[in-house]
């Protein structure tokens, strides 16, 4: 894994690192408003091009890859809807094609989920919410197999998105209690989420735990 000094930078260079002038990315549009952002405007400004398509959706995801397709984006679960996707067949369809993947799992942590025993190529973390757990850092992680690693540590030290020492210590110490937070918050979770989903003036509850989802 590589550290970053904040979430976006992790994505970001994670991205830049994969892609070149001429490549094109796929993102599933359900996500971070700010990677969609990053993704659709600022990587078109450097001959990057770029697919949406719906959460998911890896049938409309196979007609999106093109021959010069080198990176799909998508958040597992994302980040509002919490819609999940299929890692595995993700995972397959762009093995196949020798198209990478990289998934921002912020919203599951590493308790909840790893997409990496699952057949994706990089999985990046902001380390601002659940892994430092103390809303008192900015960091960012990505990780994966070392040679797609190594690209985005180099770049990481051209740009400078470097973690703060400090920071990194606030995050080691945090993630020690990563994962009784993380069972606790899962518990209140699906307790909100039931007693909302109940609730006669509430619509509609988005949560993976329930079985409406
Ligand atoms: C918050 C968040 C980010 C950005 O992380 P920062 O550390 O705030 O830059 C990226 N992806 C997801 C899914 C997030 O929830």
């Amino acid at each position: 894994a590589v550290a970053f000094s904040s979430g976006m930078s992790a994505m970001t260079t994670a991205i830049l690192a994969l892609t070149k002038s001429g490549s094109h990315v796929v993102l599933f549009n359900d996500c971070y408003r700010r990677t969609r952002q990053f993704v659709s405007k600022v990587l078109d400004r450097f001959g990057v091009a770029s697919t949406l398509i719906p959460p998911g959706d890896l049938d409309a995801l196979a007609k999106a890859l093109r021959p010069e397709t080198r990176l799909v984006v998508s958040e597992a679960p994302t980040n509002p809807y919490q819609n999940v996707v299929d890692l595995r067949r993700l995972g397959k369809l762009c093995g196949e094609r020798n198209v990478k993947t990289l998934i921002d799992s912020t919203f599951a942590t590493p308790v909840n989920l790893r997409p990496g025993q699952h057949g994706i190529d990089l999985v990046a973390h902001s380390g601002t919410k659940y892994l430092s757990g103390h809303n008192d850092v900015l960091a960012g992680f990505v990780a994966g197999p070392s040679h797609l690693i190594s690209l985005l540590r180099e770049l990481r030290d051209v740009t400078g998105a470097i973690l703060d020492p400090h920071a990194a210590y606030l995050v080691l110490r945090g993630m020690k209690t990563l994962a009784v937070r993380v069972e606790q918050q899962n518990r209140s979770a699906l307790a909100l989420a039931k007693a909302l989903e109940a609730h006669p003036r509430v619509r509609r509850v988005w949560y993976p735990g329930l079985a409406s989802h």
